[in-house]
């Protein structure tokens, strides 16, 4: 039985690979500095620590049996564009000292494999007509925000170390990832499930606002793919980053008339202020496809999984504040 260590395991992605990794048969421990908001971990273990600090990274990798044959970093300091704006000192400053300590412990415990979790967030803004972008083109580096800095230095530091360790490294590039089980409130929601949780809390033919002037275009990625193609991306023999994602592509304002869709509401869409990032993203993933990954959720099919949940999440809430 292979023993798996998942890092921000109280966290939406880390949540679901959590799952996937049990089903497949592995023992699981989960570690996150916080319980799991929405449900109990499904992990063998579930362990809190912060992994800023050198001595958490190195007592989580420490099992009853030895090392670990597998450690997903998934940990982050992150959020939506709102949150990836306003948290910039923090985000810098936590991810990189999680990052850091955490190849350092992997390498320093002998860890034979490890994946970290990326971001498309490590590329600039394209041209207007331009092609899609593969890996390569992160270089010369210009992301839009420091998140994806942090990424990119993070990336690096992982290769050094596997490098130099013998440690072999998987980095899959995430695109935006949804579903349920996401933050869906509280400033950390992306845009899939801050739209759910307005449509939820909208009336029939009444007004949802949108940041932006909605024309952004981005694709979306359902959890199960991601979590697919981590594990796929785990087994190969693929070296360096590896964008994941869906290639179904849509502005903002078509995905809010996906949710509307899903929560069979009509409403008008009303375009505010608000932090969107770059204009628009296209990435090839035919890194991805040579190991025989391929997104299977439509945009549709996955917010008609999504709302539910997010609606629910928001009925409860209101119960709750109901005196
Ligand atoms: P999430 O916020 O739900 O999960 C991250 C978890 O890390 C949280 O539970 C958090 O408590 C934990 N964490 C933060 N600081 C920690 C610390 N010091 N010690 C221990 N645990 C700590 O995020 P997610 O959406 O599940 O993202 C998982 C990973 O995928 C992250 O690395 C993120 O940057 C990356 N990613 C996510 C998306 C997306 O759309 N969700 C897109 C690209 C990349």
């Amino acid at each position: 039985m292979k023993r798996a260590v998942v890092c921000g395991a109280g966290g939406f992605i880390a949540g679901h690979l959590v799952r996937r990794l049990k089903r497949e048969g592995h023992w699981v421990r989960g570690v996150d500095c916080r319980h799991p908001e929405f449900s109990d971990s499904e992990a063998d273990e579930f362990v809190l620590l912060d992994l800023r600090h050198p001595l958490d990274c190195a007592e989580v990798l420490s099992l009853p049996g030895g090392t670990p044959d597998e450690v997903y970093q998934l940990a982050a300091d992150m959020g939506g564009m709102g949150y990836i704006h306003s948290a910039e000192c923090e985000i810098m400053h936590n991810n990189a000292l999680i990052n850091i300590h955490m190849a350092q412990a992997a390498a320093k415990a002998a860890v034979p494999r490890y994946f970290f979790a990326s971001s498309v967030c490590v590329y600039r803004d394209m041209r207007p007509g331009e092609p899609e972008l593969i890996e390569e083109d992160a270089y010369p580096a210009l992301p839009d925000n420091e998140y994806g800095w942090e990424k990119l230095y993070a990336e690096r530091t992982v290769m050094a170390f596997g490098r130099r360790h013998g440690m072999t490294v998987r980095i899959g590039r995430f695109q935006n990832c949804y579903g349920p089980g996401g933050a869906w409130t509280g400033g950390r929601e992306k845009a899939p499930a801050a739209l759910c949780r307005k449509l939820a809390e909208a009336a029939d033919e009444g007004v949802v606002e949108v940041w932006g002037d909605g024309s952004a275009v981005r694709s979306y990625t359902y959890v199960d793919d991601i979590v697919d193609g981590i594990r796929l991306l785990m087994q190969s023999g693929l070296e360096g980053p590896c964008n994941i994602g869906s290639p179904e592509y849509v502005t903002v304002d078509e995905l809010a008339a996906a949710v509307a869709r899903a929560a069979g509401k009509r409403v008008r869409l009303v375009h505010v202020n608000g932090p969107v990032g770059v204009r628009s993203r296209n990435f090839s993933i035919r890194r991805m496809a040579s190991i025989g990954w391929q997104a299977q959720w439509s945009l549709q099919r996955g917010i008609a999984e999504t709302y539910p949940w997010v609606d629910a999440q928001a009925k409860n809430r209101r119960r709750e504040l109901t005196p």
